[in-house]
């Protein structure tokens, strides 16, 4: 296997989008002279400029990007050049209506904002092909590209769709994965409540139902709408990958994004890049944003770079908060404490017009005045002392797991004892981590090597596979400490709850039979208590749990309705040990 193409730049990122077509040249001239007065070294663009590029279908306009590129490296500015596929224009639209998506209800979506297709529309897979073939073939040899940006923030608007075209993908995609309307048929139980398919033509993605949907539907809708994503992601990818195979490739994810498997999404590309946006009215921000860090320099075990954050207040929350003084520097440095081999905003100037006139930018609307460009000017001189570290790794000794499927089956509306959410509960146990100073990164199991950790959590792991219990069990039989939050092991990865109840195949491991869950509906009055004499609350789960006899008990439930039962466990299992928290706890 040929070595992926690495991240190129020798120095730390520092930059962010630039929208110059938005501009007079005299504007966008006069940027570059900043850009060079503060060290920028890396732009990204022209992000949704399909428009311009293709004013007329299949006639491209290219000579105004070909100037701008010009300066740029003229300038000694680098290029993550976007393959500006994320919006298609307007002409593409109103010629093929039926490349907007469809929401759940029916309703057809309207042009006007952005990303404005169903990733299905074969219409609309061809013109993104077509402009990415242009622009590597155009520009695949520029002397200012060093990082070719795919599309923009897959999914942030749309990932699912549930149009007729989705529908004929789901039905393929569910005979690929289940072989047959038989196995469709076992796999999602339709016995239960009548629905039996007798022809795969019969069946739908999830639309508006009368009443609660088919769980192992609804989970399986989630995972042909993540790889539905992700071929139109690798529709780009190839293209790029034959035309220009030494260019690094990258799209820029969102954290921890519910919609979209990374870890999937990761393995298809060279470099992995993120977006992060903190609250600064969010006095847990920053440990929260540290939860996804974490899962940015684990999913290609690499450094990683923070592609897009906000300078100052973002546009799109009800209330948008400035950051204070030094939380620029702050923030960036944070990310690159993390891995990130960069710091870069969204975006170079703020624009007047658009959803984002009010986002903050790197020159605000006040231009070299504003605070932003003097904190932005002190910001690229620190990245500049830190090239020595650039590549370098973050090496942790925690990890939490992160699994998709659980993350997805986890649904407010599921048919569950009572709402659960994977982020809730990986925050809370992210939290107590973090404030021991540990950066924890994020595993796959199976797929990561487990075995280089002290200690890996899981803090909710609700679908759990003969697989991953034994990727699990292998890793604390080698002497690893496995920690297991409540409402694990409960359902394989078809929603069939595990013959004789949870903990499933984590039984063994963990010593311990789940009798019934508990969410607490008055949670004052249930208590944990600790052999040490400590106590605490639960915020909102018990479980009646029935534990083995070589199982050691470290806390109690005190109070009603679980007065006396076991509440925390810890096993030992090979050379290792293993923990149950049964309760939900934490912050
Ligand atoms: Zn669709």
């Amino acid at each position: 296997m040929t070595e992926a193409p690495r991240w190129p730049l020798p120095a730390m990122a520092f930059g962010g989008d630039w929208n110059p077509d938005q501009w007079p040249r005299d504007v966008w001239r006069h940027d570059l002279e900043l850009m060079r007065r503060i060290g920028v070294n890396l732009v990204s663009l022209p992000v949704f400029a399909w428009p311009q590029l293709e004013p007329r279908d299949g006639a491209y306009s290219t000579a105004w990007l070909a100037e701008i590129l010009d300066a740029l490296a003229e300038a000694g500015i680098g290029v993550a050049l976007a393959t500006a596929t994320a919006t298609p224009p307007a002409w593409l639209v109103r010629a093929h209506p039926e490349m907007l998506p469809v929401r759940a209800d029916g309703v057809r979506l309207g042009f006007g904002s952005r990303q404005s297709y169903c990733p299905s529309s074969e219409v609309f897979r061809a013109k993104v092909a077509a402009l990415t073939t242009m622009m590597a073939t155009e520009f695949g040899g520029h002397p200012a590209l060093r990082l070719w940006h795919v599309s923009n923030e897959y999914g942030d608007h749309v990932s699912r769709c549930w149009c007729d075209a989705c529908a004929a993908g789901f039905r393929r995609w569910l005979l690929r994965r289940h072989g047959s309307l038989a196995g469709i048929n076992e796999a999602w139980g339709t016995k239960v409540w009548g629905q039996v398919y007798t022809d795969v033509d019969q069946i739908d993605p999830p639309r508006v139902t009368p009443g609660p949907d088919n769980p192992a539907r609804l989970l399986d809708f989630e995972r042909f709408s993540s790889d539905n994503v992700l071929d139109l992601f690798r529709l780009e990818l190839d293209i790029l990958a034959e035309l220009t195979p030494g260019v690094p490739r990258t799209t820029n994810f969102m954290g921890i994004f519910r919609d979209l498997d990374y870890w999937r999404f990761a393995a298809a590309e060279d470099v992995v890049s993120n977006d992060a946006y903190p609250d600064p009215a969010d006095g847990a921000g920053h440990t929260d944003i540290a939860l996804s860090y974490g899962l940015m320099r684990s999913l290609k075990d690499r450094p990683w770079l923070l592609i897009e954050s906000a300078p100052s207040a973002v546009s799109w929350r009800e209330v948008n908060v400035p950051k204070t003084p030094g939380q620029l520097r702050a923030d960036a440095l944070q990310a690159v404490a993390h891995g990130s081999d960069g710091t870069m905003f969204f975006q170079w100037r703020a624009a007047r017009t658009g959803p984002e006139r009010f986002h903050s930018a790197l020159l605000g609307h006040r231009g070299e005045a504003s605070r932003s460009f003097a904190e932005a000017a002190e910001l690229g001189a620190d990245l500049a002392a830190l090239a020595p570290v650039v590549g370098s790794r973050v090496r942790s000794s925690v990890a939490i797991v992160v699994d998709w499927d659980t993350i997805w089956a986890l649904r407010p509306d599921a048919s569950l004892p009572a709402a659960r959410s994977w982020h809730d509960e990986a925050r809370r146990y992210h939290a107590a981590l973090h404030s021991l100073g540990l950066a924890v990164d994020s595993v796959d199991a199976p797929g990561t090597d487990l075995s280089r950790y002290a200690v890996i959590v899981a803090p909710t792991l609700y679908v759990t596979t003969d697989a991953q219990a034994a990727a699990l069990a292998s890793y604390v039989r080698g002497g690893g400490t496995l920690v297991v939050g409540p409402f694990s092991g409960v359902v394989d990865d078809r929603e069939r709850v595990h013959p004789g109840g949870p903990p499933g195949p984590l039984r063994d491991l963990l010593g311990v039979e789940v009798d019934e869950h508990w969410p607490l509906v008055d949670a004052e009055a249930q208590i944990v208590q600790f052999a040490s004499g400590a106590r605490t609350t639960p915020h909102d789960w018990a479980e009646w749990i029935e534990v083995a006899d070589d199982v050691d008990i470290l806390a109690h439930y005190d109070g009603r309705p679980l007065h006396d039962r076991p509440a925390i466990t810890r096993r030992s299992f090979g050379d290792g040990v293993a923990y149950y928290i049964s309760a939900g706890l934490g912050l």
